[in-house]
């Protein structure tokens, strides 16, 4: 990576569990920034070490941020390449590396994204829920009134909704979704992309039975699925339109009908009987 002055800051996404989940070119930018602002340096040392890097690390945290902002500012300034890193995952999602990014565009430093794994998006694709629209809230309330308040105002949301929770508040979580969001389907996704990752999936009454007795531990994402009455919002002849497309683009019937039920989250049963009917009318016949 070619040096260039003035500085930048490069953020840099690395793994959430699995120390394979990174980047050349963020190993790249590693190696060539002159320090690398990390929120617990112990854990981006086992990513240094593993992978032979060797630029210094300074403790950036939720506690540190504030007071060094103005000095990594000037660091920049006089044409210093600043890495930042947080202990998991992509810096600024729900950790102190957003404030650092607004803090360089502010003052007119160019800040560069270098992609990479999130727990967000690894837990949303790992659910199985629909993905065609999503709400991520972060780290819920922890204040019962203000959690049950939020989780009302998504409610209407056509979205999967993703949050993230402490592991030893995981099971209450699940009971206040299961009071505000009754009867939705849901998942809990754990220690992704570790030894011991596991999804569970189910309604979120389900969940929190499961979860009621039993100690979760490690890392955590809550994901709730769209309500399920915005299906009747589709209406029949888009859902047979949906169908017909994907049969002349060479699906069989019996593939399209499961595949527009998956997208559009409506069951399959509904979907076979509007493309059934619709092929009905076509033919003008009443078989
Ligand atoms: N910036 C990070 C990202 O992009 O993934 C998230 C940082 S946030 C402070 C940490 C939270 O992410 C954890 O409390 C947990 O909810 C979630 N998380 C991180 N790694 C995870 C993993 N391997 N499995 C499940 N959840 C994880």
């Amino acid at each position: 990576m070619a040096r260039s002055s003035p500085g930048r800051l490069l953020v840099c996404a690395t793994p959430i569990g699995n120390l394979g989940d990174v980047t050349l070119r963020v190993l790249d930018a590693l190696r060539f920034a002159d320090v690398t602002l990390a929120e617990d340096t112990r854990v981006t040392a086992r990513l240094f070490a593993r992978y032979g890097i060797e630029t210094p690390l300074e403790r950036f945290d939720e506690v540190t941020a504030a007071a060094k902002t103005p000095r990594v500012l000037e660091r920049i300034a006089s044409g210093e390449t600043v890495a930042l890193v947080s202990d998991a995952g992509t810096p600024g999602i729900s950790d102190p590396g957003h404030r650092l990014i607004a803090a360089c565009l502010d003052a007119g430093i160019e800040v560069e994204v270098l992609p990479g794994p999130s727990a967000v998006v690894t837990a949303l694709v790992a659910s199985g829920l629909p993905t065609r629209s999503f709400f991520f809230g972060g780290f819920l309330p922890r204040k019962a009134g203000e959690r049950e308040r939020l989780l009302a105002s998504v409610a209407d949301l056509d979205a999967t909704l993703v949050f993230f929770e402490s592991p030893k508040r995981v099971a209450r979580t699940l009971r206040a979704i299961a009071d505000v969001l009754p009867g939705r389907q849901g998942a809990v996704a754990r220690e992704l992309t570790k030894v011991h990752a596991e999804v569970l999936r189910g309604s979120v009454e389900d969940l929190a039975r499961q979860l009621s007795d039993r100690e979760v531990k490690g890392e955590v994402v809550v994901l709730v699925g769209p309500p399920e009455q915005r299906a009747a919002a589709v209406d029949d002849d888009e859902l047979a339109r949906d169908v017909e497309t994907l049969v002349r683009g060479g699906v069989t019937r019996s593939e399209a009908v499961r595949e527009v039920a998956r997208t559009r989250g409506v069951p399959r049963s509904r979907v076979y009987a509007a493309a059934h009917a619709d092929r009905r009318t076509q033919r003008g016949d009443g078989s």
